[in-house]
């Protein structure tokens, strides 16, 4: 059992708000082009384009769009993609062209190439498609964005009349740039916020009109298609007067997805992390953080405070991940070889509460995984609940260098000890032998 104090402690949110977000929503993301076919259903005005997947194809989308100005924009799920590079050195992952044939030489580049962005990590995101569109002279830019508020369980309407590309710099410097609104959580917006809003955006007077029937219209497309997130970074003013969703990033809330199975065959598994996607497809729930403690726990509230308590031990957890609750010897073995796969490993801290599955079980299935894999990483194991004594001996007469604890905190404290014994040996280069078997 948690100690109050360390009950107390944990309950302050130790794990960073982007860690948190990771392991507690998982949202379906789809490409900007999808996002912008949608925002033409619901009569939303985006450029005109299409998207191309050779470099012909793309020449012949920019040959019909009937215009020299135009714009070719990478397809990769992240941000930032136009001050994103490519893992060739091509610069920019949306860029201003002027030709049919650039559409080609540009699309030739970046298809098939990785596109790095500040959102992506090094490794970046691989580019399989190009949007071409008609290029549009913007006059002012605003960043308009309606994410669902988990804290107030309604809607928020963020925007900022200065968008485009360093929404995230106007948020640092200067936060009272950005404007931030609950809205009822309701399944129209009501007209009167939306006029309220443009209002204080600043809104040209001859795009007004057009920009409260904009936000109305994002506000539908929210709502219908439960959504967490409409971001439109820019919704610009054009020179010719007109309000136009540039850019659009949609996600949806995964719990919902069972009644949009039309969303649903828009996910792109490209862009997601290989790792991750065979985890999901062996029934685990598992998620790679930056840390160095690997987690092997059954049941996502034990993991979260599996890893909240690694952190106020002064470690960082190297994943989230739930076996769920069968926790079958089949399941310990992929979630090793998923754990073991990251080279930053210095220690793994198993936390399984034996409630329908009995600990021994689980002890026999982590010895076998182990003793045929031959890892120099020290295991943490805390097996608690039914036939918890059973597996404490089964383990012990393994022979193998399992660490066994009954307490939560001090298994947490002795992985991150382990944890930072090895991180200093790897350092020093000094072999610790935590072979296995002994
Ligand atoms: P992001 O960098 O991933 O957010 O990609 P965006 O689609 O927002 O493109 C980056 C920037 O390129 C935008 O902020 C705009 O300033 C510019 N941009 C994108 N589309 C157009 C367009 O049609 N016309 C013009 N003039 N600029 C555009
Ligand atoms: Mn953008």
């Amino acid at each position: 059992m948690l100690s109050r104090s360390i009950f107390k402690r944990l309950s302050k949110n130790l794990l960073s708000p982007r860690v948190q977000a990771r392991v507690q929503t998982r949202n379906l993301a789809i490409h900007e082009c999808y996002s912008h076919d949608i925002l033409r259903k619901y009569g939303v005005d985006v450029p005109r384009g299409a998207v191309a997947r050779t470099g012909d194809e793309a020449e012949k989308v920019a040959h019909n769009l009937k215009t020299d100005d135009l714009v070719i924009k990478a397809q990769v799920l992240a941000g930032g993609r136009g001050k994103g590079h490519f893992d060739t050195g091509l610069k920019g992952g949306v860029r201003i062209i002027y030709d049919p044939i650039e559409a080609k030489m540009f699309a030739d580049q970046m298809i098939g190439h990785r596109l790095i962005t500040k959102q992506t990590g090094a490794a970046g995101k691989p580019c399989n498609m190009v949007y071409v569109c008609e290029r549009k002279y913007i006059r002012k830019e605003y960043y308009f964005a309606i994410l669902m508020d988990r804290q107030n369980k309604c809607p928020v309407i963020v925007a900022s009349s200065q968008g485009g590309v360093n929404i995230e710099a106007v948020a640092a410097e200067n936060p009272s740039a950005i404007l931030q609104r609950l809205v009822p959580n309701k399944p129209t917006l009501d007209t009167r916020i939306a006029k309220e809003l443009v209002d204080e955006l600043g809104v040209s007077p001859q795009c007004k009109a057009q920009a409260v029937d904009t936000i109305t219209k994002l506000y539908k497309v929210f709502n219908d298609t439960d959504a967490t997130q409409v971001e439109i970074n820019p919704m610009a003013e054009t020179t010719d007067q007109r309000v136009l969703c540039m850019d659009a990033k949609l996600k949806f809330d995964d719990n919902a997805l069972f009644r949009h199975k039309d969303l649903l065959a828009l996910r792109d598994e490209s862009q997601e992390d290989p790792d991750e996607i065979r985890a999901s497809r062996c029934g685990l729930n598992f998620i790679k953080l930056d840390g160095s403690i690997g987690c092997l726990v059954n049941g996502a509230g034990l993991a979260m405070a599996t890893m909240d308590i690694i952190k106020l031990h002064g470690g960082e957890p190297a994943n989230f991940l739930d076996v769920g609750g069968s926790a079958n010897a089949e399941a310990i073995r992929e979630a090793f070889g998923l754990i073991v796969k990251d080279p930053k490993i210095t220690a793994i801290f198993v936390n399984i509460f034996g409630g329908i599955v009995r600990c021994d079980v689980i002890a026999q299935g982590l010895i076998s995984v182990v003793s045929s894999m031959k890892l120099n990483i020290p295991i943490i194991a805390r097996l608690q609940g039914t036939n918890q004594e059973a597996a404490k001996e089964v383990i012990a007469n393994s022979g193998l260098r399992i660490f066994s604890f009954d307490e939560l905190d001090e298994a947490a404290s002795k992985a991150c000890r382990f944890s930072r014994v090895v991180e200093m040996a790897r350092e020093a280069d000094v072999h610790v032998n935590f072979e296995l078997p002994l």
